[in-house]
């Protein structure tokens, strides 16, 4: 057998939180890594920018300072004329660019000692015998492994699943707009009957606000309309406004082979009721890193990637979907109490660290309405 010249131990597919993480871990294992992206550093990307707490304690490094736009203390949620608040003596997120929060993370892969590549866009893999081909517009790169880290519209999934179909996806808009003096600098507003099955979000970035909306089964309706409405509604000015798909976990989805791996979003990592996908994208690099480690410094003979990232945050993904599908099937019921009880939005922020947020919540939600039943306050 014909062995590629230059063999690398892993090829990391794209740059962002779930790709630099990996690369960064894996580099700092002692394995030769590439880490490879159709971009070029610092580059922009749609989000909300939110980091929760859960998230902030995945980074096994201190943010630095003046990368936090704003610290928030407290969350309000809206649902029809409805409203709850809930506020915290201590942080309950943490706001950032993704230009720069993005960049960070890739410094740091690079300065770990992996090999970088970026503005260069992979096309598509090539399973070998004992290696894997990843071809992009310039070169042909060759490795023992390949982390998909590239994403909703992933090449590597693309590959692995072969294609991208029949898969669960919202979509999201987002804008960034001027501070609005009547909005507390420290809170997140969420409002629920603005978008499908998801919600438009206020965030305050220090400087300005993050504007944006997701959602799923849009039928009619569009996303970016629904966007361009609600800020209307609000009085808010928009100028530039940028969408983006999210893939959110459907269990259909294979993420790993004997030599494939899929990371965050390209696995379709998101949390289906927080949209959230930052920690699930930083942890899943982290886990996929561990299992290719073991296979290559410990000879391990399988890759147990599926098996151990399922131990960490599989079932609280499964937990979210239902508990999003219970929500936006009953509205009335869910949203409406979420929007007026604060014990009920109390106690879904303070279970949101956790990995088995989900499952303690929904149990801590039937042993208040228990509570109530039998007249005992929470
Ligand atoms: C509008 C919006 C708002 C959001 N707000 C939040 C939020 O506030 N908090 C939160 O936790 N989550 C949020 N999310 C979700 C979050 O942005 C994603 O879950 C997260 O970015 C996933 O990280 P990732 O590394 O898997 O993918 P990405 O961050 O998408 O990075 C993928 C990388 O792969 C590169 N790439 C893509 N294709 C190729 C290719 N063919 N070849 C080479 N490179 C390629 C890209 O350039 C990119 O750098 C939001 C999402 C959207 C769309």
């Amino acid at each position: 057998m014909d062995m590629p010249t230059t063999l690398y131990d892993v090829i990391v597919v794209g740059a962002g939180p779930a790709g630099s993480t990996a690369a960064r871990c894996c580099s700092e294992k002692g394995i030769k890594t590439l880490l490879i992206d159709k971009a070029d550093f610092p580059r922009y990307k749609p989000c909300g920018g939110s980091l929760s707490l859960r998230t902030m304690s995945c980074l096994d490094f201190e943010l630095p300072p003046d990368l936090i736009e704003a610290e928030c203390t407290g969350v309000k949620v809206y649902y029809k004329d409805k409203s709850a608040a809930y506020k915290k003596p201590d942080r309950i997120a943490v706001m950032v660019s993704r230009k720069k929060f993005d960049n960070l993370l890739y410094e740091r892969a690079r300065d770990s000692g992996c090999m970088t590549l970026t503005g260069e866009r992979v096309v598509s893999i090539e399973n070998k015998r004992d290696y894997i081909m990843v071809n992009t517009e310039k070169g042909t790169y060759t490795g023992m492994f390949v982390i998909g880290a590239d994403g909703a519209n992933s090449v590597v999934s693309r590959f692995l699943n072969g294609g991208n179909r029949g898969y669960l996806f919202a979509s999201a808009f987002v804008s960034e707009i001027p501070l609005l003096p009547s909005l507390e600098k420290d809170v997140l507003h969420f409002y629920f009957d603005d978008a499908c099955s998801g919600y438009a979000w206020i965030f305050p970035h220090g400087a300005y606000l993050s504007a944006g909306i997701w959602g799923t089964n849009w039928n009619n309706s569009s996303p970016l309309d629904s966007l361009k409405g609600f800020l209307k509604s609000h009085n808010l000015p928009f100028d530039k406004i940028r969408g983006h798909k999210m893939p959110l976990w459907d269990r259909k989805r294979k993420i790993c082979s004997d030599k494939i791996l899929l990371t965050g979003d390209a696995a379709g990592f998101i949390d289906s009721f927080s949209g959230e996908g930052i920690y699930t994208a930083i942890l899943s690099g982290k886990i996929a890193a561990e299992s290719v480690s073991d296979c290559i410094i410990n000879k391990a003979a399988v890759c147990d990637y599926e098996k151990r990232r399922y131990a960490v945050f599989g079932n609280n993904l499964r937990y979210a979907l239902c508990f999003s599908r219970m929500v936006h099937k009953f509205p009335r019921i869910f949203l409406d109490k979420f929007a007026s009880d604060e014990r009920l939005l109390r106690r879904y922020i303070d279970n949101h660290a956790s990995n088995t947020s989900y499952r303690n919540y929904i149990r801590s939600l039937i042993r208040l309405k228990a509570k109530v039943k039998f007249g005992k306050s929470a």
